[in-house]
Parts: C-alpha cells; structure tokens; sequence
C-alpha cells in the first residue's frame, strides 16, 4: 500500500488518513529519539530497532487504523504515553552527532 508521507521521516502534523492524531503526535515525538545511527544501532544506544522503535511504528501504523483493533489501539496509546513520560528529559540525540566524536586519532593535529 501507499503511503501518503515518508516512513522514514514521517510529518509532525498527522497525515490526512490519520484516525488517532494522539497516537500519531505521541509516535512522532518517541521517534525522535529512536533513530538508526550510523554505527547502525539505536539512537538511544540500545541495538536498532529497539523496544521503543518498535513500539514507535506500531504506534504510527495504529494511527492510520491499520495493522491493530481498537482496543490494541488503546493499549499503545497507553504504551507511548508512558514511554513519552521516561524521555520527558529535553534530550534530542542527533544521529549525525556520532561521526563528531571519534576518539582521539594518533598524529597530526592541527592548531
Ligand atoms: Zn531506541
């Protein structure tokens, strides 16, 4: 099937076909956080996809009525919130941050 946004990069804002845009806004600030970084793992450290990852595209699949009922549609809902409330930090790991931080290599350095 087609989708109306990029799964990898899905808009803040719920997409038209959207039925829960609770769902959809709760998925979407989690997925922030739970990126493939470029040593292919999770942004929040953990093996990708990790737990909240997947949690994260069940949640945006549910949001467009698909894939779940609607009472695994409450239950997610119940899941994001939580997870929402354990990233309530204002940490936004950035995957392009990683390439920064390589440990000192020996040699040449310039001043
Ligand atoms: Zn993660």
């Amino acid at each position: 099937m087609r989708l109306s946004f990029d799964p990898e990069e899905p808009p803040a804002d719920p997409p038209a076909e959207c039925v829960s845009p609770t769902i959809w806004r709760l998925s979407h600030r989690l997925h922030r956080c739970h990126l493939l970084a470029d040593d292919g793992g999770c942004t929040c450290g953990e093996p990708f996809p990790c737990r909240s990852r997947r949690l994260v595209e069940r949640g945006f699949l549910a949001a467009l009525g698909l894939g779940v009922g609607a009472a695994s549609r409450q239950d997610l809902l119940d899941r994001l919130t939580a997870e929402n409330s354990l990233n309530a930090q204002p940490v936004r790991p950035d995957p392009s941050d990683s390439r920064h931080h390589r440990p000192g290599l020996p040699g040449k350095e310039e001043t």
